[in-house]
């Protein structure tokens, strides 16, 4: 049974109390588009276990790490921007942007991007 925290949004929809459009979900991994999509394509890809943010992953679990990036790229295959290419971004704390504090990767593609992000 995956530790979850009982104040967590991203927990509640690991276990179903809170709905989401869920396009992937297996033992470690929940995957599920955004309710405020920046983009054609814009899943949020979560460990079904409770971790603050991605460097809490890579300390605890790397495998864990590396199946949320597996799961980007069979997700963008399966929204076809596989090819024409995609973002994978992961907001680690305030000055970030980091506003849901159980990590996940946000998987956005279907347009043309900018960089510098603002
Ligand atoms: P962060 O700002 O932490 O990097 O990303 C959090 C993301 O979660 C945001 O893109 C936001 O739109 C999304 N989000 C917040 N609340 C919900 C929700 O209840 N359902 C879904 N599907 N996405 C959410």
């Amino acid at each position: 049974m995956p530790y979850t925290s009982d104040d967590c949004l991203f927990c509640k929809i690991v276990a179903g109390t809170i709905p989401a459009d869920v396009v992937h979900r297996d033992d470690h991994v929940v995957a599920f588009r955004d309710i405020n999509p920046q983009a054609p394509t814009h899943i949020l890809i979560i460990p079904t276990t409770h971790y603050e943010n991605a460097a809490e992953v890579a300390g605890d679990d790397p495998s864990g790490l590396a199946a949320l990036v597996v799961t980007a790229r069979v997700l963008a295959q399966a929204e076809g921007i596989d090819r024409s290419g995609y973002r994978i971004v992961t907001n680690t704390g305030a000055d970030a942007g980091q506003s849901v504090f159980h990590t996940h990767l946000h998987l956005l593609g279907g347009r043309r991007m900018a960089w510098p992000p603002g």
